[in-house]
């Protein structure tokens, strides 16, 4: 018998992925886990997201009990995408009376539903409860390699932790990734895409008045410049409508936050040739809407995604921009794959 101690994996960043990761090793016993983040899993709170049924099949995968807690916080599963041409040449020619305001539907062949909306805020909720509490609130300031080889965690509150491996879950300025890459190489930052998404939802009241029963239906309007994708969900609070309305944004962000808010107005102007609901929406959005800055590293993508002992995933090791929600799907693919991989 191996008296060998197993491999420890340390996780930085209890973000979705990383805490998927977390609950995806509590289900291989042999291989012990230590979740470091330094907020608690819950992210971007407040906004929605979406998963494919790849995805959730990673998830089941991982551990079933992600499953479960997605089931908690989800919406019916969508068996087909709705997509709407909203070019003024197009639309307006359009003669679909009485029929779902769409052009063309994207549909699994095989069956599967192609995306499962849900509250954010919600599904991280769940899934915090799956781990020990005790595990977050450590910001990690800096990696060291030891003369004996051993590498060492140091975090924001002085303590260190020597680690055997390390799987960094820490977002897209990652700091892990920065610690080990020239800051002259592109690679080391997500880079601005000049996308804007613009977020928020309402009533299911005010929802009816401008789209009808059509507003049942996840639907992405495409057209000049930009996307609108609307997708019912239910909360505690009810039934509303989510809105992510994408535009492109002259200027490069320079300031470090991720996340804003601005007037309205201003996204109204830029949706104003669109098709009449779509405007609607658009004006039924609060006064101040939060918007995300979209960033991308597919131009510069990571040469390799490994530093000795040290791994990257998620948006730490590649970022896309939120169309058809790939984002966290890609995520959850890496760290099912290296869950594999270690236990292996
Ligand atoms: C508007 C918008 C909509 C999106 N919609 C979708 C969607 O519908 N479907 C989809 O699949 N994807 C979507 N995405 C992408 C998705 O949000 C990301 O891919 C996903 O959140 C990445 O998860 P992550 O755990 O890698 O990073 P994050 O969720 O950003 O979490 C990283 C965690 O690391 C922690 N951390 C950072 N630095 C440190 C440190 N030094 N020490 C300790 N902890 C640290 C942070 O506090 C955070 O908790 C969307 C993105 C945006 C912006």
């Amino acid at each position: 018998m191996s008296t060998s101690k197993p491999l420890e994996v340390t996780i930085i960043g209890g973000g979705v992925i990383g805490v998927q990761m977390a609950i995806g090793l509590l289900n291989r016993p042999n291989i012990p886990a230590i979740l470091y983040g330094q907020g608690t899993a819950r992210g971007r709170q407040g906004s929605g997201m979406a998963f494919t049924s790849n995805a959730m099949e990673n998830m089941r995968q991982l551990n079933p009990d992600i499953l479960k807690a997605l089931d908690k916080a989800a919406n019916p599963p969508r068996a087909a995408v709705y997509m709407t041409n909203q070019h003024p040449d197009f639309f307006q020619r359009r003669t679909h009376e009485g029929e779902l305001p769409y052009d063309f539907a994207i549909r699994n062949k095989a069956g599967c539903d192609v995306l499962r909306p849900l509250p954010r805020d919600q599904f991280t909720a769940e899934l915090d409860k799956l781990i020990p509490a005790d595990k977050f609130s450590m910001r990690l300031e800096k990696i060291e390699a030891r003369e004996d080889g051993k590498r060492v965690l140091t975090f924001q509150n002085g303590t260190t932790a020597e680690i055997d491996a390390v799987l960094a879950c820490d977002r897209i300025r990652s700091p892990t990734r920065r610690m080990f890459l020239d800051k002259t190489d592109p690679a080391a930052i997500p880079h601005d895409t000049r996308q804007r998404e613009y977020r928020n939802h309402i009533s299911w009241e005010k929802v009816l008045e401008i789209l009808g029963d059509a507003a049942n239906n996840l639907i992405i309007n495409v057209g000049p410049g930009g996307y609108v994708i609307t997708y019912p969900f239910t909360n505690p609070e009810g039934k509303f409508l989510g809105i992510g309305a994408v535009m492109q944004d002259a200027e490069e962000w320079k300031k470090l936050n991720l996340k804003d808010t601005t007037d309205r107005e201003g996204v109204v102007k830029y949706f104003s040739g669109w098709e009449p609901g779509v405007q609607k929406l658009i004006a039924a959005l609060p006064e101040a809407v939060d918007f995300w800055i979209i960033f991308d590293s597919t131009r510069h993508p990571l040469k390799l995604y490994a530093f000795g002992p040290v791994c990257v995933a998620g948006d730490a090791a590649h970022v896309s921009p939120p169309f058809l929600g790939v984002g966290a799907c890609l995520g959850i693919e890496d760290v099912l794959t290296l869950a594999t991989v270690f236990v292996e």
